[in-house]
């Protein structure tokens, strides 16, 4: 059918009383951002709904795009028909008819935002309801639970018709949270969080700590491409990549090998809170869930946590690593975590970390070193990117060095 705009429903910012103006705003905000490859789609967001007008765009590809867009309880590709029942008669048979099966069951739902309309809703469910089992002899008519419902929408500037609901992402939309820091590795537990975040409405930033030489430029290539999967939700990402081998040497060299992990670990945490305060971020989130590995302990986050105020949010926290798979799996987000580029953590993680660091002691072996001069040297390599929804990276170097052949 051709459908002529997608009314969107939303989802539980609806019981946000005073700031629901503020949601509603940022959400129509990030749908326009999130479909801006359609220029043609006008978007009407008003209290209760959400009207994006296509214009001739494809619905099917417009859709897609907005299955990713936080805030959308569900939504419905809907055909506009003008204000003349006979109109809507024929429309309305020809939209259960594409769908009929044998045996389908199917009610009217009616409702008038206009009621200046000649017909109340009891007639017009009726009127519709009537024409169509008259139509289609083998179809019945069920209040609870049918195969079809159709809904019809009476407004000021036509009626509206539409057969399906299809679920939308839920949360809340990106950006009516604030801003975090997202400590973003190759692995599978930080995409995860990654999104659960955004789904919360927090506009993140990706901190991503690489080492080369040790490290190789895949590996960071796969970070950028793990953030450009996630991008959709958020329109564009910023990806902040920190040089982190003069510190992973240093740690290495003086402190001893029980605890290289956890100073490793309290530099890291340092920066990206130090990149939070540079740019406005509220809090800080990593992909740590609890008892995973060594350094997953609550012993651990204590001895690391130290070195920061400020809260550092744990999104997988608790979820068994089948649970995290099965997100990473459905935002696409797990055949390129899988990869097997090392990670910096990975290569420079110590035979046995004390799964049980004390705080006192990691104070005591991080003071032998500078800290601030180390600190101050990774912030000057610092790199910022802006990383759009598909871009890829990993194919890229592959390409090139095909091309040099
Ligand atoms: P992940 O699957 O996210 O890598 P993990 O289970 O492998 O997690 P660790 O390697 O111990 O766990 O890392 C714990 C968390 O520390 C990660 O989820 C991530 O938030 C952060 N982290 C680890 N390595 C990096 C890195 N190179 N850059 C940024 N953050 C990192
Ligand atoms: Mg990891």
């Amino acid at each position: 059918m051709e459908y002529s705009e997608i009314m969107v429903r939303y989802g539980e910012l609806s019981t946000k009383g005073k700031n629901r103006r503020n949601f509603i705003d940022r959400l129509a905000y990030n749908v326009r951002k999130n479909l801006h490859q359609f220029p043609e789609l006008v978007v009407k967001a008003h209290r209760d709904r959400m009207h994006i007008q296509l214009h001739g765009e494809d619905s099917q590809a417009v859709m897609d795009s907005l299955k990713r867009v936080f805030g959308i309880q569900n939504f419905s590709p809907s055909i506009k028909v003008e204000r003349d029942m006979e109109a809507v008669k024929e429309t309305a048979l020809k939209m259960v008819k594409e769908q009929f099966f044998d045996g389908m069951t199917f009610k009217i739902n009616t409702r008038r935002s206009d009621h200046d309309f000649e017909y109340d809703t009891n007639q017009i469910n009726d009127f519709l309801g009537g024409y169509i089992l008259k139509n289609i002899p083998k179809i019945k008519v069920k209040m609870k639970e049918p195969d079809l419902r159709l809904r019809v929408e009476v407004r000021k500037n036509g009626i509206f018709l539409s057969s399906q609901t299809i679920d939308g992402a839920g949360g809340m939309p990106v950006g009516t949270a604030g801003k975090g820091m997202m400590m973003l590795s190759g692995g599978i537990d930080s995409p995860v969080a990654a999104y659960l975040a955004m789904k919360r409405g927090v506009e993140i930033e990706m901190v991503h700590f690489f080492s080369p030489p040790y490290t190789s430029e895949q590996a960071l290539n796969k970070a950028k491409e793990l953030t450009a999967k996630l991008a959709p939700y958020a329109g564009h990402i910023k990806f902040i990549e920190v040089p982190f081998t003069e510190i992973q040497e240093t740690v290495k060299h003086d402190v001893p090998s029980g605890y290289l992990m956890t100073v490793q670990r309290r530099f890291m945490l340092r920066i990206a809170a130090l990149l939070a305060q540079k740019r406005n971020g509220l809090a800080i989130f990593n992909g740590e869930s609890l008892g995973q590995v060594a350094s997953q302990t609550l012993e651990s986050m204590l001895a690391i946590n130290d070195v920061t105020p400020m809260p550092v949010l744990r999104p997988v926290v608790s979820m068994d690593k089948n649970e995290i798979i099965k997100i990473a799996q459905q935002i696409d987000t797990f055949d390129l975590s899988i990869k097997p580029f090392e990670d910096c953590c990975t290569i420079f993680a110590p035979p046995s970390p004390k799964t049980k660091p004390r705080l006192d002691r990691a104070r005591d072996y991080e003071a032998r070193l500078d800290i601030d001069s180390l600190i101050e040297h990774a912030m000057a390599g610092i790199k910022v990117s802006e990383i759009k929804g598909g871009e890829t990276f990993l194919n890229q170097q592959a390409e090139e060095f095909a091309e040099l052949l």
